[in-house]
């Protein structure tokens, strides 16, 4: 959540305004895991203690929401302005008029736009007439890396002599939301339909009569999807568009690295033939990209982008055709064996100091630089250049060998983790309220937490004594150390909390033997080796005798003989569980053969074993959801609803967040996850609302 700051410095309050409130994210994050917590609790009753106790703690240590990573939001390295570049005539001086934020009705001048460094660095490179990808993370401006050059680029060669830019977006909704910002820049300032610079959406949504115009007057700039650009070369209606782009001087790809596999064949195909189209060898070819985590120094992620790049775009492309992003610290950097500043830091722990509220007290605070280190950035050994952080963790349990920063706080300081944690907590929080001015667009410390939550899985067992089973709540083959005994993972009568192991009944060499089964049974299905295997040494299932054996089966699998005798019904035979020795890699034995006494529910589970319970059902209910439940949240749609319900009324709640910013965004990987999601979300709020009513 990225709130935009409304005051200007012209107002001259830069003193007055630059500290606010900000939401406790630590706190959210504790009430949304506690409230996912007990609704993963909620569904499920254990009638078995050592299971009870070991699912309890489990919960409250956090397997199936870890502590969350950490990271700050690098600060990016000043570039200069649009208006230092005008001075210095590499920019078109309309330019200067064009690029500045904040235009309004009200205020057509709007406010001086800053450039990063990054973007000084493509626009630089543009007037050298060469190809670059842009490859840094989300917010740092990756369009303005080639809209500048573009709008620059017709400014001097006139508007209106066709097509200058094709601009392609992997979604619709990119294209649209640049529509936007062109719309901002274009237009305000300028007389009702004479903008300095054309530019057109042509992405499949536009009406017949927008499309004609366009076709009959092209933009300078054409905003597309790579659908698009391949009907545009083929469509007969579309010729005048390829003749208004012959000897195009931009092809722009946003994203690059949305385009692998048979999908970047096609783009790498595309692009070849629009240069033949278009007659436009020379095309200047830009990409963006997001930056890359795989290994390497900076300079070897460059040089793999560029081959990427290469092989898109099909010029050469060389490492220095790839610009990263510049960052720099907000903070002074301190060394670790700077024995005053370790010194400063102990004592604030020691004593429980509070941050420093002032700006440039909390900046030069050696705790407050350590921390940029520790979660921002860091100086990359074998060229020096500053790269982000990997997100860490703030507390808790080393992760991959990696401690804590408390821990690692702790270690320095000599003093408590614990304490170390608190007073971490404390400066990022202080750190998000501070700016250095009015107008700055972050706050010192702008962080934010990525938690991981699994909508869990079951409890998986050994079939041993339930006094000394081994539990476990991931699925693993078998015990560990013990690869002989196979863990099987456990159902739960929804009535009683019986366990029940999961199994599949196969046939081997070595005579009938059980498997560990994960998928559920579901309505309609009709696999005749699902089953279930009960272990009780309270109310073992009877083996031989058969009045104990019918004391223990619900009626509808009885009946009673003319003669007044109680007997199995003959239709009901492969119903009635049988008694069975099973030994812990899961073979079925015989007795004295070191097999556990236990009873086999073969296909379908009609009723509880456990005597006290008395649970049962029609054999026409197959699905298995309602009988028996497992750990874990029943659907990823249910995990995230609650998530997000349990956010939003959070939001809603907390009065220092603009109303316009009491907002959530959900994304997922793909559309049917996506529909599937809003209809889960429709459904909850229909419910809810019929529930008050
Ligand atoms: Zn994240
Ligand atoms: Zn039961």
């Amino acid at each position: 959540m990225r709130r935009v700051d409304a005051r200007s410095i012209r107002h001259g309050h830069r003193h007055v305004f630059n500290r606010r409130r900000v939401m406790d994210v630590f706190d959210l994050r504790a009430r949304l895991v506690a409230d996912y917590k007990s609704y993963t609790r909620s569904f499920i009753k254990i009638r078995d203690d050592r299971i009870n106790n070991f699912v309890d703690e489990a919960l409250t240590t956090g397997a199936f929401w870890p502590e969350p990573l950490l990271q700050l939001n690098p600060t990016f390295l000043p570039g200069g302005t649009i208006d230092d570049l005008v001075t210095s005539k590499v920019l078109h001086s309309e330019c200067a008029k064009i690029f500045r934020i904040e235009k309004s009705d009200s205020d057509l001048g709007g406010k001086q736009l800053l450039l990063h460094e990054h973007q000084r660095e493509a626009i630089l490179k543009a007037k050298e007439g060469k190809s670059y990808v842009l490859t840094s993370g989300t917010g740092s401006g990756k369009s303005l890396a080639y809209i500048v050059p573009i709008v620059d680029h017709v400014l001097r060669k006139g508007s209106g002599r066709g097509i200058q830019a094709i601009v392609v977006y992997p979604m619709n909704a990119l294209a649209n939301s640049q529509d936007e910002e062109l719309a901002k820049f274009l237009k305000e300032g300028y007389p009702e339909g004479q903008p300095p610079v054309r530019f057109a959406r042509y992405t499949g949504q536009e009406k017949g009569d927008v499309r004609e115009a366009l076709r009959r007057d092209p933009p300078d700039i054409l905003l597309t999807n790579y659908m698009m650009l391949e009907l545009l070369l083929t469509r007969s209606e579309d010729r005048e568009l390829v003749r208004a782009a012959k000897g195009l001087p931009y092809l722009v790809f946003d994203e690059l690295h949305t385009y692998r596999g048979r999908q970047g064949a096609d783009v790498a195909l595309l692009i070849r033939r629009c240069r033949q189209a278009f007659n436009s060898p020379d095309s200047i070819c830009v990409g963006t990209s997001a930056t890359m985590a795989s290994g390497g120094t900076s300079e070897d992620q460059r040089r793999e982008v560029a081959r990427v790049a290469e092989s898109l775009f099909g010029v050469t492309f060389t490492a220095d055709q790839v610009i990263g992003e510049s960052l720099e610290r907000a903070t002074p950097q301190i060394s670790t064996i700077d024995k005053a500043s370790i010194e400063t830091i102990s004592a604030t722990i020691a004593t429980d100091q509070s941050p420093p509220t002032d700006y440039e007290a909390f900046r030069n605070h050696p705790l407050a630089s350590w921390i940029e280190s520790t979660f921002g950035v860091r100086e990359e050994p074998q060229t020096g250049r500053l790269i982000r952080q990997a997100p860490r963790r703030l507390q808790g349990d080393p992760i991959e060998n990696q401690k804590s920063a408390a821990a690692e706080l702790a270690e320095l300081a000599g003093a408590a983790a614990e304490n170390c944690a608190t007073v971490l907590r404390r400066f990022l929080l202080q750190g998000a309220t501070l700016r250095r001015s009015a107008s700055s667009r972050f706050p010192i410390f702008a962080f934010r937490l990525h938690q991981f939550l699994t909508r869990g899985d079951t409890v998986w067992a050994t079939i041993e004594p339930e006094a000394d089973r081994h539990l476990d709540l991931a699925k693993k083959a078998a015990k560990p150390g013990e690869p002989e005994k196979r863990l099987f993972p456990m159902v739960f009568c929804r009535h009683c909390g019986t366990p029940y192991y999961r199994v599949a009944v196969t046939q081997t060499d070595q005579g009938t033997t059980l498997l560990p089964r994960e998928d559920r049974r579901e309505a309609g299905d009709d696999n005749g080796e699902d089953a279930y295997l009960f272990v009780s040494e309270t109310a073992p299932w009877p083996r031989g005798d058969t009045s104990t054996l019918l004391a223990r089966l619900p009626d509808f699998l009885k009946e009673t003989t003319a003669q007044g005798v109680e007997r199995v019904r003959a239709d009901a035979r492969g119903d009635v569980p049988i008694a069975v020795f099973a030994d812990a890699t899961g073979r079925i034995v015989s007795e004295g053969q070191g097999g556990m006494p236990a009873a086999l529910i073969r296909k379908n589970f009609l009723f509880c074993l456990e005597p006290s319970c008395g649970v049962a059902y029609a054999r026409s209910q197959k699905s298995e959801r309602n009988k028996l439940s497992t750990l874990g949240v029943d659907s990823r749609s249910t995990a995230t609803t609650i998530l997000a319900v349990r956010a939003l009324l959070e939001l809603q709640q907390d009065r220092d967040l603009k109303p316009e910013a009491r907002k959530l965004l959900s994304f997922t990987d793909n559309r049917q996850d996506a529909s599937l999601q809003a209809g889960h979300f429709n459904d909850f709020v229909q419910v809810a609302l019929l529930r008050s009513a």
